[in-house]
């Protein structure tokens, strides 16, 4: 399993001044190579490829400034780029070939075995110009949200975003055995709930959606007013305060959506589950659990994110992490199986046109998400009585 962690990187006035070159160097290699390949193409009517171009650039002047393989991978990177362009030729004959890079763009520094990661510094190699030239041979650069990840680093992207160096880095996860235990549980996503789990054993938990649609609410409100400001002021809907804002209302909720996975593996690992089903969210019905107001919804985004977080963690607990589709989940009565567009919910509550059930919407749906999974699996369980679902609630407003 691989995991990418972004770390935000903390540099001095010298580190600075060498990143800034590298990724210099960078955008004209990518500019060299490009160049190349445009030359050749008009000589002889064919595009080098990566592997010609990777040889041929070996001794140029920016590919030895550069660690040999974040040389390469700028080659590939262009290479990449030209085979999108192929693919997107056969559909539009105007499409444009990859063009060529700002003189002053920094480009991505992608590094595999030329860098380390020890404590919360990553250390990069320099290549053996750079070291001639600048008297340096390795960089020591200072992670400023570091966390212990339990896995090996396989590559690191050293990148310049709005202002701020941050390193992307893949580690890759020790695959860890999965428990053996023949409990399930359920976990319906949701928007009024943001997840809703249901065991075999009957126990059930309802994690609050509130906070996260609270944060939304919020956000939404100030980003509205502001736009109608600038666009008075300046009749521009964008501005840096609203990307701002766009960006804090998506840390926020998060952070929401990290809370919310761990807790729900914290209570699948408290009761012994061995398998977490979840709904398969790729195709989350317009109105679901909406409530009236339609700014109110949750991105898509949220919901997938969510669900590779629990994914994740539930992976790193040795917990099966299957899917099943939710389709009639909502609309089909856990107690006696009916399934009618017209069974009644009203505050969140399912009641049952033909057997009288009434019980939390979503703790309905989570039991027919169990009770699907069982079917198609062919596992012969009962499912104990779930009589009163807990209530989670992310207690702190998250810090913005
Ligand atoms: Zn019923």
């Amino acid at each position: 399993m691989k995991l990418t962690v972004k770390y935000r990187i903390e540099v001095t006035d010298e580190q600075e001044k060498l990143l800034r070159k590298l990724g210099y160097y960078a955008t004209k290699l990518y500019n060299t190579d490009n160049w190349q390949r445009r030359e050749i193409w008009a000589q002889t009517g064919k595009i080098p490829d990566w592997y010609e171009q990777k040889k041929k650039l070996k001794d140029n002047h920016w590919y030895k400034l550069l660690p040999s393989q974040t040389a390469q991978a700028i080659i590939k990177n262009l290479q990449d780029n030209y085979n999108s362009w192929f693919h997107l030729r056969k559909e539009d004959p105007n499409a444009k070939p990859p063009g060529f890079r700002k003189k002053n763009k920094l480009s991505p520094l992608t590094f595999y075995q030329q860098f380390s990661i020890e404590g919360d510094t990553i250390t990069l190699v320099m290549s053996r110009k750079f070291r001639a030239e600048e008297g340096v041979d390795k960089l020591h650069l200072k992670i400023n949200n570091w966390r212990e990840i339990e896995g090996i680093p396989k590559m690191c992207n050293i990148l310049y975003e709005s202002g701020k160096w941050m390193a992307h880095v893949v580690y890759e996860i020790p695959e860890v055995p999965l428990k053996d235990s023949p409990e399930i549980m359920a976990v319906d996503i949701g928007i009024i709930n943001l997840a809703v789990t249901v065991d075999t054993k009957g126990n059930s938990t309802i994690y609050s959606g509130r906070l996260a649609l609270a944060v939304q609410h919020y956000f939404n409100k100030e980003i509205a007013k502001v736009q109608s400001k600038t666009m008075k002021q300046y009749n521009k809907r964008g501005s840096k305060a609203i990307t701002n804002m766009h960006k804090r209302k998506r840390r926020q909720i998060n952070q929401i959506i990290h809370m919310v996975s761990k807790e729900v593996v914290e209570e699948a690992k408290r009761n012994n589950v061995g398998t977490i089903v979840c709904g398969d969210v790729k195709n989350i019905r317009r109105g679901k659990n909406c409530g009236r107001r339609g700014n109110q919804k949750l991105h898509a985004w949220a919901f997938a994110k969510l669900l590779t977080q629990i994914e994740y963690k539930a992976k790193l607990s040795g917990i099966r992490f299957e899917k099943v589709s939710e389709r009639d989940t909502s609309k089909t009565c856990s107690v006696c199986g009916a399934v009618r567009r017209a069974n009644r919910k009203y505050r969140g509550l399912y009641v049952c046109k033909s057997c009288g059930a009434e019980l939390n919407a979503d703790v309905n749906a989570a039991l027919n998400i169990l009770k699907k999974y069982l079917q198609e699996r062919n596992i012969s369980r009962s499912i104990g009585v779930v009589d009163a679902p807990l209530t989670w609630r992310a207690k702190d407003v998250v810090p913005s």
